[in-house]
């Protein structure tokens, strides 16, 4: 047993091991944590953190980030003050989003480490392909959650896992850099405790809006 990285509580369980990495599962609040003893030194993590800034990836979070434009406006959200946490969007893409009237910062521990947008709250945070990669998702949550306004929306894309029995043959699990796994009902837990109504949690895509 050991304490959950998200809900800290000592609710785990080995729940599966390969040649490199043992897993457990979190019985409160489901998420799947990789062992901390196995985490990458930091260098080696940027630098395959990086590779997303190729142009396949580039492209998948563009999609990522006009999808959510297109649903914000279905919703009659315009205008809106926004933060891309985590992976940084090239400056064309950047630009086309402004040209769509929504202002957006970024944040990437890595590669826009500016600390200073991170001093102000935001309409709409995005975060894609980041959620898998925290190694303390408690004091990741614990950030992103107090940079939303009341009634912002949070979107993020992360796969989830379907069930824990699945786990053994998820592909996902087996980039090292992967190191925590939700379930939908890791994120219904997280809108419980934060005052955050959970709008989607399928497939690899998670909506939710703060509370007034
Ligand atoms: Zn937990």
């Amino acid at each position: 047993m050991h304490h959950c990285p998200l809900c800290r509580q000592i609710t785990t369980q080995p729940h599966y091991q390969d040649k490199k990495r043992s897993f457990f599962l979190c019985d409160n609040c489901g998420l799947v944590s990789a062992d901390s003893h196995s985490f990458l030194l930091p260098t080696i993590e940027q630098q395959r953190y990086g590779r997303a800034k190729k142009a396949g990836k580039q492209r998948q979070l563009e999609d990522f980030i006009e999808s959510l434009i297109q649903q914000l406006r279905d919703l009659g959200q315009t205008e809106l003050n926004g933060l891309n946490f985590g992976r940084v969007l090239s400056e064309h893409a950047l630009t086309k989003v402004k040209t769509a009237g929504y202002h957006m910062q970024q944040f990437d521990p890595f590669f826009a480490p500016n600390h200073q947008v991170l001093q102000q709250q935001y309409d709409v945070i995005c975060s894609y392909r980041v959620f898998e990669h925290f190694r303390e998702p408690a004091k990741e949550w614990r950030l992103i959650s107090s940079l939303l306004k009341p009634q912002g929306w949070l979107a993020i894309s992360t796969p989830l896992l379907r069930s824990p029995a699945a786990f053994a043959k998820w592909h996902l699990k087996n980039n090292p850099t992967h190191v925590s796994f939700y379930q939908p009902r890791t994120f219904t837990y997280l809108a419980q405790i934060s005052g955050f109504e959970l709008l989607f949690a399928d497939g690899d895509f998670v909506l939710m809006q703060k509370a007034a």
